[in-house]
């Protein structure tokens, strides 16, 4: 039997029977408004293959107005629906099934006509919406239904309407931002009437046999949210005006609440799924931070959803399935909740893709083809980009020897799975060395190699990476000073510590470095209590009336930078505010603009502007260095001078850079083509 039968179950929704119980969740690509439809069909189709039961596109605009931004790709012209048909062919013809998503942004649109129940602006939106009449209501919901028909005419199996994450439906559902008087505003009957009245129009314009899935908000993580009885009595009147599913919603985008980050818990809102699906009788789909078939098998075999939503997880493995179904979970490239290189890009304007796989989104123009002239490639350090190279070089037919000095594999990732809040690294590494056990692949570790070592090599790759740049800060003797290294590997510092560099590194040791005990991330309360969440049957909108109550912090921390300006700016674009809101909660003194005048026994005495002025002496036990990277070529130049031609891939080639997103792409591609 496999080892997840509740997952691999079929269920019939709609009159269309699924294959298993794994939705590939919504997701914005890009890759619509490419206007390469072969991209787009090659990507969903691609999934299909994998094993996806059902799909659900990304959001597509209803109509002008409604677009995330201005040109987001919706259904408006005949050409748009025979380009979705060749979507919609691919998916069927490997087996799968997929619905089209609904998405009218409202006052989340990033335009100046965007609409919404009430002139509210967003927290994050610079524009001021437009307050909708009864006729431009009733447009926008005639627009909706338009646009599920059209879906249907292009041959998906029927739409999702998006009603959640503070979406144009969800602004109509809370006095914050209805604040209409009319037959739209004021009790709640009248404020979920739009939603309401939207699906009993989509469904009378699809007809029954079309699967009509409503993405609800289950805790909607801002003030004045709805309250439980809310959500169950929208739920009751979302099946009766005609939804065949229910999918969980978690959060408004504007919240001060992570809900998909890295460091939230897995799983951290299935028993909101759980609490519901009680109360109606039509399926329910459970979301959020669910990676691993495991989890999602946990989760249908205690009965929390009838079916489990994955988003990333399908950027990061396009087989999910099909290895879960086969026997080789453990080869399925896990999604480790970055969004480095999938939400970071879509709010940077930039194509979708992911850290641990390149081809997501490039599947027609990445390709790992098995080469017609095999040859001997040596490459020289185990940690992301050297990994990456040797496991795409292997499958392609190369046989591969890969060397490290170190007796594990994983470089620098070793350091980042120490971090609290960055567990999922562990299952990264060990996907890693899952994959490099290839029969094209040779582990040499513990091996440092020499220039003469790879001579009579066909190809030779150097993925050294980098080592720790030393700031050269005057240093008295007696002085503890100490590299991120150590204090990631568990080197004693001491109870009051300054961090020098405030980059992705700095953050992450100041974060271990305040944290004591267990993780949040492993512990579910610990991490509600962390943020302020509490249930929404307890508190209206899932918020803690007292707030985040994060356990104290375990050390007194400065985090400093030279540059004048907050610290924590460059960090990753839909994470960077969760680990400065994560560190000032833990009262981390977050410094820019300082000179570092010298390190003595007693501390770390900084200056503070351009011109060295008040000298302050921050009395620590520690000073730990965070200041940069400059590549390892030590073996790179031995190479050259011995008349070696090699490659130069990762930290080795642009410290500068360093991340993983950045070295994995960059082996990934060079191995593509050797
Ligand atoms: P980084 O991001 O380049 O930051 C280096 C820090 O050191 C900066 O704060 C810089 O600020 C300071 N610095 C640079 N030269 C210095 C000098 N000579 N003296 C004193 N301070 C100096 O490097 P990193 O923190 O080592 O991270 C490396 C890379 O790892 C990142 O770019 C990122 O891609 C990846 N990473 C990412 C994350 C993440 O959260 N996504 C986490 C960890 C690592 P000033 O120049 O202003 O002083
Ligand atoms: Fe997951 Fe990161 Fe890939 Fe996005 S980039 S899909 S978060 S691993």
């Amino acid at each position: 039997m496999s080892s997840y039968p509740h997952l691999l179950q079929p269920i019939t929704i709609a009159g269309v029977t699924l294959r298993n119980r794994a939705l590939m969740g919504s997701m914005h690509t890009g890759l619509e408004e490419t206007g390469d439809w072969n991209r787009v069909a090659a990507f969903y189709a691609a999934r299909a293959r994998g094993g996806a039961g059902l799909i659900v596109t990304g959001g597509m605009a209803p109509n002008r107005e409604g677009g995330v931004f201005p040109g987001a790709a919706g259904l408006f012209t005949d050409q748009d629906i025979a380009n979705h048909a060749r979507v919609t062919d691919a998916v069927h013809a490997e087996g799968g099934h997929i619905v089209m998503q609904i998405l009218h942004a409202g006052r989340y649109a990033y335009s100046k006509d965007c609409v919404a129940p009430s002139a509210v602006k967003s927290p994050i939106s610079p524009f001021p919406p437009r307050e909708l009449d009864e006729e431009g209501i009733e447009k926008q919901i005639a627009d909706i239904a338009t646009a599920a028909v059209r879906a249907v005419q292009a041959g998906y199996d029927g739409v999702e309407v998006m009603g959640s994450e503070g979406y144009f439906l969800n602004q109509f559902l809370v006095t914050h931002t209805n604040r209409r008087t009319d037959g739209w505003g004021g009790a709640y009957a009248n404020r979920m009437r739009l939603p309401v009245e939207t699906v009993a129009r989509v469904r009378a314009a699809m007809g029954p046999k079309a699967i009509l899935i409503y993405r609800i908000s289950l805790i909607d993580l801002v003030p004045d949210g709805s309250t439980w009885d809310e959500v169950v009595e929208l739920a009751h009147a979302i099946e009766t005006a005609g939804a065949s599913v229910l999918n969980t919603g978690i959060g408004w985008h504007e919240a001060r609440v992570p809900t998909i980050a890295t460091s939230v818990p897995r799983a951290a809102f299935a028993d909101l799924t759980a609490r519901l699906r009680p109360e109606v009788t039509i399926p329910v789909i459970t979301s959020n931070r669910i990676n691993t078939p495991e989890v999602a098998e946990g989760l249908l075999a205690r009965g929390v959803a009838d079916m489990v939503s994955m988003a990333r997880p399908w950027l990061a493995d396009e087989a999910f399935i099909a290895k879960a179904a086969s026997g080789r979970a453990a080869e399925i490239a896990p999604c480790i909740a970055c969004n480095q290189a999938c939400l970071d890009h879509t709010f940077s304007g930039k194509l979708t893709s992911c850290l641990v796989n390149p081809r997501a989104c490039h599947e027609t123009e990445l390709t790992y083809a098995l080469t017609q002239t095999p040859k001997r490639i040596a490459v020289v350090g185990a940690g992301p980009a050297g990994m990456m190279a040797s496991i795409v070089a292997a499958g392609r037919g190369h046989s591969v020897t890969l060397f490290d000095k170190a007796t594990q594999v994983g470089g620098q990732l070793n350091l980042a799975k120490q971090v609290p809040g960055k567990e999922e690294f562990h299952g990264l590494v060990d996907w890693f060395a899952t994959s490099l056990q290839h029969p094209n692949i040779t582990l040499q570790l513990g091996a440092q190699a020499t220039a003469e070592d790879l001579r009579d090599f066909d190809e030779v790759i150097v993925a050294t990476g980098v080592t720790p740049r030393d700031p050269g800060i005057p240093t008295d003797a007696g002085a503890k000073v100490i590299s991120y290294i150590d204090v990631l590997q568990g080197a004693a510092v001491g109870r009051r510590v300054a961090v020098v560099g405030a980059g992705g590194i700095g953050f992450d040791v100041a974060e271990t470095l305040v944290h004591e005990g267990t993780s949040p991330t492993l512990d579910q309360s610990l991490w509600r209590a962390e943020w302020g969440v509490s249930a929404p049957w307890d508190n209206r909108g899932g918020l803690a009336p007292e707030g985040p109550a994060p356990h104290p912090a375990a050390r007194e921390v400065h985090l400093l930078q030279r540059k004048a300006e907050k610290p924590g700016r460059h960090l990753g674009k839909t994470t960077g505010w969760i680990h400065r809101a994560s560190l000032a909660m833990k009262g981390v003194r977050m410094v820019g603009g300082v000179n570092y005048e010298r390190i003595t026994a007693e501390g770390l005495l900084i200056s503070h502007g351009p011109n060295r002025e008040r000298p302050e002496l921050l009395a620590v036990d520690a000073v730990v260095l965070c200041a940069g990277q400059e590549p390892e070529r030590g073996l790179s130049d031995g190479l050259t001078r011995a008349g070696i031609p090699h490659h130069l891939i990762g930290g080795a080639d642009v410290a500068a850079e360093l991340d993983a997103k950045r070295a994995i792409d960059q082996a990934a591609r060079l191995a593509a083509r050797l």
